[in-house]
């Protein structure tokens, strides 16, 4: 019988990392089955983050995967050990979930251990760590800032779980600072603040991601500066990211700013080559695939910046090599991705930007730095500043230097506008990746 249960989980697990390798796991071979039993699979799971992660994340999947396996409708259940069964699991993945639930979801995959550190994150990664092993003693508030995807949410979720891994019994709240406003809206208008202050007061740790959110709302940042100074005069620890630094954030209170500055803030920055080699190598590690290095080198070419492409990259080329025979081959990859792949950024200035688009867009260098705000200026004026911010290592001041002094709100402004429609306008992505392309390529 036990060999029968072994053989059965044995095959699901290659089920899955067969056909699902994106969810699969190095941890799912620690995984034990206990038993099978009344059309139930009873599976030994010992950390909360991976039952979390498999309920959530994989469960129809691996349901899924049992019935292939075993041509038998088959249900899974994941315990902490033979006794107790884990029914408590909140869902995060419904989207009704209340703030409360969505606090206590850490992915098992934002570790220190799934970390890579490089050059660029160095600083970043290292506080963290000393924050969690002596939480509101190293550097309080510590504040983490940089572009989208380059591993924020990674590092505050390994500070927290590592804290939590110290002492289980830490009160920790960690959650985006979306929530932490809706949830203070509903507060002010259920009459529940009593309740919202006491949550977020009276509490070993706070972590709150993506505080940019704040801009311009008031009501909120007030309440902020007051759960700030409860925690920090308690010596309770509190860790922050955001998209820009402190003083960048728009329309943020300046008295946010300089508590937000008070500790350590520091800045992540895009990975190299060598890192964005290391990151590829572990995220296959992680989902059981085995890339040759000539593969690890052209996706990490290929995608520079953004590091959660990176592993989309890799998904897309290991989803292509199970289709053709299960071998990940370079050919395979410049299929799955097209082309050659790019060579290495060479130092591109403001000012090759400006020639490409004012170029591109038929308009001329003065009308940029003019004060017009005509769609047919101000657009290509705006495409400027993101490909500047996202090209160059310069700081949204220098940026707004360039098109008649304009402040580094309105360069951000400018970015995530574009941003937003590069995410959702067709059109415009290919015209900023023709001229990022010709940028890159030509120098
Ligand atoms: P951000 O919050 O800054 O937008 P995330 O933390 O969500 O970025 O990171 C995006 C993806 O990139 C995640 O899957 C994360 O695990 C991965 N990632 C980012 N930096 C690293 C790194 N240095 N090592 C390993 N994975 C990384
Ligand atoms: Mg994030």
């Amino acid at each position: 019988m036990a060999d029968i249960l072994m053989e059965v989980w044995d095959n699901i697990l290659r089920y899955i990392q067969r056909h699902h390798s994106d969810c699969w796991r190095n941890w799912f071979e620690q995984i034990e089955p206990l038993s099978l039993e009344r059309g139930v699979l009873r599976l030994a799971v010992t950390e909360r983050s991976w039952r979390q992660y498999l309920q959530q994340v994989c469960n129809d999947r691996l349901v899924a995967a049992a019935q292939q396996v075993t041509g038998h409708l088959i249900s899974l259940e994941y315990v902490s050990d033979e006794q107790e069964s884990e029914s408590d699991i909140p869902s995060i993945s419904s989207k009704s979930s209340s703030p409360q639930e969505e606090l206590l979801y850490f992915s098992p995959d934002y570790t220190f251990d799934n970390f890579v550190v490089g050059p660029c994150n160095r600083l970043s990664h290292a506080t963290c760590v000393a924050v969690s092993e002596a939480p509101g003693q190293a550097y309080n508030p510590l504040f983490l800032h940089g572009s989208v995807g380059l591993g924020k949410t990674h590092l505050l979720q390994a500070a927290s779980q590592a804290v939590l891994k110290n002492n289980p019994q830490a009160k920790i709240v960690y959650l985006s600072c979306e929530t932490f406003v809706n949830h203070f809206i509903h507060a002010v208008e259920r009459g529940g603040l009593y309740e919202f202050r006491h949550k977020y007061r009276y509490v070993d740790m706070l972590v709150i991601d993506d505080v940019q959110f704040l801009s311009d709302r008031e009501r909120s940042q007030e309440e902020f500066f007051h759960t700030f100074n409860s925690l920090y005069q308690n010596r309770k620890q509190i860790i922050l990211s955001a998209d820009c630094s402190p003083a960048e954030i728009p329309k943020l209170e300046e008295r946010l700013v300089s508590r937000f500055n008070q500790g350590l803030v520091t800045r992540m920055d895009k990975p190299d080559t060598e890192t964005r080699m290391a990151i590829v190598r572990k995220k296959a590690l992680m989902r059981g695939i085995n890339p040759p290095e000539e593969v690890i080198e052209f996706i990490a070419r290929k995608v520079d910046s953004n590091i959660r492409e990176l592993e989309g990259t890799l998904t897309k080329v290991h989803g292509m090599a199970m289709l053709e025979g299960g071998v990940i081959t370079i050919e395979l990859a410049r299929q799955a991705l097209g082309d050659e792949p790019t060579p290495p950024h060479r130092q591109i200035s403001i000012s090759q930007i400006i020639e490409s688009v004012t170029n591109h867009y038929n308009v001329r260098l003065s009308d940029l730095q003019g004060k017009r705000r005509s769609r047919s200026i101000a657009f290509p004026r705006q495409v400027c500043m993101y490909l500047a911010r996202d090209l160059t290592p310069h700081s949204l001041e220098e940026i707004g230097g360039h098109f008649g002094g304009r402040d580094h709100t309105t360069v951000l402004h400018a970015y995530r506008s574009i941003d937003r429609l590069y995410e959702s306008d067709n059109g415009i992505r290919q015209t900023i990746d023709g001229l990022v392309a010709g940028l890159t390529q030509n120098g």
